[in-house]
């Protein structure tokens, strides 16, 4: 060979090499980009793997119709959801729930965590967002999933023009592709946030995120289940399920699932072939040990905000009926509430005079019951939350609405026209609130059988929903 023709042959190589190089190159980082979409085939996961969350189960069981006969829906004009939210505690079974609609619709599964998106490079947030729904197109129907949709979608700052920001141009990449599918292409959204109440509201209108359903922690029967679920898989004998449920009061499904793995672990350990309850035992305290202790009396504890939310259930059945009590529970929050009355407002908007008394009434009756069944010395501090309400609606009562004693004064403007301080509420506004708690503290005593009925039930099943409530009543 001539060395001109081997000189030509390694030009070619390199001339090769280069093309193929930068080829390879530049597909790498289009799959970089995209590695975050965490693609799952067609999930496997069903609602049988999904213990309690019975009511939520029961949500996503009508969008399974939903995506596999959109047209169902659509041909009667009725038009079902896009997204959907699931907004509750960590480790309450969100993503598992997700999974759980895609494998029984028998659809792909698409996830990402909106913390994915956190200090991405300008435009790059946007464009993941665009990939996602174009890959997830391809396939037809599907499951989008978007864990920590807080991350990207929140509140933004008191309407500022902040249009550059890179999270607001994510957020906006994912409400136009969410609106540019059609409403029959069976796919939907679903996002899950703990932080429901830092979403940005745009997120939750209409056509985006309009159904939102929470994921509570699980109660005592939900948390039978658990254990059960996770039991039956492995080899277990003589483990009282029953006490094992009331040990794991607070804890949520994902702890539950720990706490029997590392039952399991202890048993291998041992060279048992069987988990007892004596591995249980052991790995609650490993479990326990590794938590965070509380330093008061847990059964003391449930007892009080027992009593507690069966005051606020009762007067707001007997003072506002029409607010529709959702559930009433005791399984306290992250927040660092004990307990919990969920009710929606009534239909009817007008905010009377007498409305407004009641609804204060509703918000002392937890102290109120306190005091009623515990004496004045014993009233505890679970009251915070519900003092600051009231303050707040007691003052608007006096300075605002011009309800209290017929002073017909907006006292801010007062204050501003007559260029002085504004003027002292303090003792109107206290003597408001000593006035409604006495009336509260009234129906509560006069009521005291059923109060104490309603505690009852509550530190039994720590949660009572709607009917179970009305026929408490
Ligand atoms: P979240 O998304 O709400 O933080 P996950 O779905 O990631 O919670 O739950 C983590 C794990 O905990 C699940 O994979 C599952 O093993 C277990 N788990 C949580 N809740 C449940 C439940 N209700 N039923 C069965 N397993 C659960
Ligand atoms: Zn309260």
């Amino acid at each position: 060979m001539e060395t001109y023709q081997v000189i030509a042959i390694i030009g070619v190589i390199i001339f090769l090499y280069f093309i193929f190089f930068k080829n390879k190159n530049s597909a790498q980082k289009e799959i970089s980009s995209l590695s975050e979409i965490e693609y799952m085939g067609s999930s496997t996961m069903t609602f049988d793997d999904v213990a309690g969350n019975y009511e939520a189960k029961q949500s996503l069981l009508e969008l399974v119709d939903f995506i596999n006969n959109p047209q169902k829906y659509t041909k009667f004009n009725v038009r079902m959801p896009k997204g959907i939210l699931l907004y509750g505690e960590p480790g309450t079974g969100k993503t598992l729930m997700a999974k759980a609609l895609a494998g029984e619709a028998g659809v792909p599964f698409y996830a990402v965590s909106g913390s994915d998106f956190v200090q991405v490079y300008a435009g790059l947030g946007a464009g993941r967002i665009r990939n996602l729904f174009k890959k997830a197109k391809k396939s037809g129907k599907s499951v989008i999933f978007i864990d920590e949709i807080d991350a990207i979608g929140k509140k933004r700052a008191g309407g500022s023009i902040k249009g550059s920001d890179e999270g607001d141009r994510t957020l906006n990449a994912l409400l136009t592709e969410m609106s540019g599918f059609a409403d029959d292409s069976g796919t939907l959204v679903v996002a899950a946030t703990n932080r429901i109440d830092t979403l940005d509201k745009a997120l939750l209108r209409p056509g985006r995120f309009d159904r939102q359903i929470e994921i509570m922690l699980p109660d005592k029967n939900a948390r039978k289940d658990i254990i059960q679920l996770y039991l039956k898989k492995m080899r277990a004998e003589d483990v009282n399920i029953d006490e094992l449920a009331d040990l794991t009061v607070y804890f949520s499904g994902a702890m539950i699932e720990n706490l029997i793995n590392e039952a399991g672990l202890a048993a291998i350990r041992e060279g048992s072939d069987k988990i007892t309850d004596r591995h249980i035992k052991q790995a609650y305290l490993d479990v326990l040990a590794g938590a965070e202790k509380k330093d008061y009396d847990n059964e003391r504890q449930k007892t009080v905000t027992s009593y507690h939310e069966a005051g606020h259930a009762y007067v707001s059945r007997y003072l506002l009926p029409e607010n529709k009590i959702i559930r009433v529970s005791v399984i306290p929050t992250s927040k660092g509430a004990g307990g919990y009355t969920l009710s929606t407002p009534g239909t009817e908007e007008v905010m009377t005079k007498r409305k407004i008394r009641n609804h204060l009434c509703v918000l002392m009756a937890g102290r109120a019951s306190e005091e009623v069944f515990f004496g004045r010395d014993n009233i505890t501090a679970g009251a915070q939350n519900d003092i600051e309400k009231v303050t707040s609606l007691a003052l608007d009562y006096v300075s605002k609405y011009g309800m209290h004693d017929d002073a017909f004064i907006n006292y801010q403007l007062l204050s501003d026209k007559l260029r002085i301080p504004l003027p002292s509420l303090e003792s109107s506004v206290k003597k408001l609130t000593s006035e409604i708690y006495e009336e509260v503290y009234k129906i509560v005593e006069e009521n005291r059988e059923k109060v104490e009925r309603i505690a009852r039930v509550l530190m039994e099943k720590e949660v009572i929903y709607r009917d179970e409530l009305d026929n408490l009543i």
